[in-house]
């Protein structure tokens, strides 16, 4: 577990460390499509045309994949499974995997988006397959993440974890969409194991990719993400900013399902903030364009919070209706999650009906649910990936907690039922509560130890990268308000190779622990240091003049020394050099950053372990 984590921290630093370069013009088509896709309709169809005439079936299958794209971002949903099979036709006949793959991967993501986990499943699998066969390394990495995507949604986060730890070896990718995706996907798993603050880093860093490199669709995606990250780590009002935002973008390409998608969840805000007339309203729209684009989970999902909205408004003769609508929409899908929610409500109805019997049977169906749920879950995972399974088991905790609660709201109108309905009560209630304390406990562990795993450095236990980077980048916040004054220094070891080469890598590693002990007590409370990779190191430094500065590096150097370091000759003195840079108010991190890194460079360049402080810049305008 360790490990995976670490992996997805590098490869997320490789990918974004990377430039958004599109290496083959269909790359940059298909960002143009995103963008424009009703200009993308009509170039393709006369791609197609011209091609169909000259009989160049690449070319042919290729302009299909080209259209299927533009029709799923335009919302055309009706046209996308024929044109997407009609594209599979040529591919097939012009035995071109790169079409072939194309088209794969847009028929996964179109079923991905509709909750049609099997046939994406099996989509994807084509798409990898072909890929492969593709020799195109991008195209490769993005069949496989869809893969991943796949199994993540279908509740499998074990799996999605395994392709994206394989991908590692694959790391090498410049193209932004890739970048998207990697940063989506971590970011959803590290929701589910409750680090919400990483995740929403990295779907915060997806949303500026989208906004900077990719087109209208695929920012509106990552819009829509990261209002679900913040609807779920509780901050409604960014939620409901970037909803609207989805929508927006939505709307500017006519993307009708993303609309849709978009407004139910704004729904949902509104009904959590007591507006049901709005609900209602947003639903009633939201609706006919799920049934239109087939998107069958979602519109029970929109018939179930219309029902859940209807009981809340006690208009139980409406909730009736939509109740039974949503039951035989459900029925005809395999989706535990909808049915327990489904007999929840059901439930709920009966009970503002007086009719404790019913209610209690439909609640008793919804606990099974629950646990079969459960069942599914833990089925699949093996001894070995226990600790991933804590993921899924994590998200089942909180549902058990709420009913728990209702469980207990139950047991207070239960009172003159018989005995054996008691009996029963008593008997679930008991068990659900033993399942919760077992679940918490392991909650409470998973969530720690992520924690601490997405922000410390495996060989120090020093704060990582991203910590320190964090720390300064907030510092940087407080420059910008006048709250505080900051500078960073970078620390780099001086001929840090020849302790490898003469001593032994080990010893050069002993090196690094001693000196992020030594800083650790070397520092004041208000600073920050962590590796930054290698033998480089930052600090971040709240106050501090160019004195500080020299009494730091002097401190940190001479404590460095003072011990011994076995393996190392006795007056042996490792050394290091420094460059130091004050902070300004329109200072970036990256700005920031070079600055101090130059003066390092020259730092070394005047014979090493020395200090060497940066002269301020010249004053940023905008
Ligand atoms: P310079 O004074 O110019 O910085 O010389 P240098 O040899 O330190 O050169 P450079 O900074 O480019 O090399 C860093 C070396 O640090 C390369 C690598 O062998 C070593 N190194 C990087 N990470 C680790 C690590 O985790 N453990 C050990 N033992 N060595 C590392
Ligand atoms: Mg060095
Ligand atoms: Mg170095």
């Amino acid at each position: 577990m360790k490990l995976t984590f670490r992996a997805l921290i590098i490869l997320s630093f490789l990918l974004s460390s990377l430039p958004g370069l599109a290496s083959e013009p269909w790359q940059q088509w298909r960002i143009d499509a995103s963008s424009d896709p009703d200009k993308w309709l009509e170039t393709s169809q006369q791609w197609i045309e011209t091609y169909d005439s000259q009989r160049d079936f690449s070319k042919l299958a290729m302009a299909y994949a080209l259209r299927a794209e533009a029709l799923r971002y335009s919302g055309n949903e009706d046209q996308v499974q024929s044109t997407i099979e009609e594209g599979l036709r040529f591919a097939n006949i012009a035995d071109d995997p790169v079409a072939t793959a194309l088209l794969r991967i847009n028929q996964g993501w179109y079923f991905l988006q509709r909750s049609i986990l099997n046939r994406a499943a099996a989509s994807a699998a084509y798409a990898v397959e072909a890929a492969k066969a593709s020799g195109n390394n991008n195209l490769f990495i993005e069949a496989e993440i869809l893969e991943a995507q796949v199994f993540h949604d279908s509740g499998d986060v074990a799996r999605a974890l395994e392709i994206l730890e394989s991908l590692e070896a694959e790391q090498r990718s410049d193209l932004p969409r890739l970048q998207l995706e990697f940063h989506s996907l971590i970011g959803a798993i590290y929701l589910d194991v409750g680090a919400t603050g990483i995740a929403l880093e990295h779907i915060r860093d997806a949303y500026e990719i989208a906004r900077d490199s990719l087109g209208a669709w695929d920012r509106s995606v990552a819009e829509y993400n990261l209002a679900r990250a913040y609807a779920r780590t509780g901050e409604l009002s960014q939620a409901r900013e970037f909803f609207e935002q989805a929508l927006q973008t939505s709307r500017s390409i006519n993307d009708g399902l993303g609309v849709a998608y978009a407004q139910m969840r704004l729904a949902e805000i509104e009904h959590q903030q007591g507006n049901n007339d709005i609900a209602l309203t947003l639903l009633d729209k939201t609706l006919p364009d799920f049934r239109d684009a087939a998107a069958h989970p979602m519109e029970a999902q929109s018939l179930l919070l219309k029902a859940e909205i209807l009981l809340a408004e006690a208009r139980l003769a409406s909730a009736k209706g939509v109740i039974d609508t949503t039951q035989s929409l459900i029925n005809t899908l395999q989706d535990v999650t909808l049915k327990q929610r489904l007999y929840e409500i059901i439930s709920d109805y009966h009970q503002q009906q007086g009719n404790a019997e019913l209610a209690l049977q439909a609640y008793k169906t919804s606990v099974d649910y629950l646990l079969e749920r459960q069942a599914e879950v833990q089925n699949k995972q093996i001894q070995e990936i226990m600790v991933r399974l804590e993921i899924r088991e994590q998200e089942a905790t909180n549902e058990l907690l709420q009913k728990e609660n209702q469980l207990q709201q139950l047991q207070l109108q239960e009172q003159q039922t018989s005995n054996y309905l008691m009996l029963w009560l008593l008997f679930s209630g008991a068990a659900i509560v033993l399942l919760i304390s077992y679940f918490l406990y392991q909650q409470m562990r998973s969530r720690r130890r992520y924690a601490e795993l997405a922000l410390k450095d495996d060989l120090t236990g020093a704060p990582n990268r991203r910590a320190v980077v964090r720390h300064c980048k907030l510092g940087l916040e407080q420059v910008r308000q006048n709250k505080a004054a900051l500078a960073l220094a970078i620390i780099d070891f001086d001929y840090f190779k020849q302790v490898n080469d003469s001593f032994g890598h080990d010893v050069g590693d002993a090196v690094l622990k001693r000196f992020a002990d030594v800083t650790q007590e070397c520092l004041r409370r208000q600073d920050h240091f962590g590796r930054m990779g290698g033998e480089e190191w930052l600090l971040v430094l709240f106050d501090a003049s160019e004195n500080d500065a020299e009494l730091i590096f002097s401190r940190i150097l001479n404590r460095m020394n003072e011990v011994e370091i076995k393996g190392l000759p006795r007056d042996y003195r490792v050394t290091f050099s420094m460059g130091f840079a004050e902070a300004t108010a329109d200072d970036t991190f990256e700005r920031l950053y070079k600055r101090a890194d130059d003066v390092l460079y020259a730092a070394k360049e005047r014979g090493r372990q020395r200090l060497q402080i940066a002269p301020l810049p010249p004053a940023q305008n905008g």
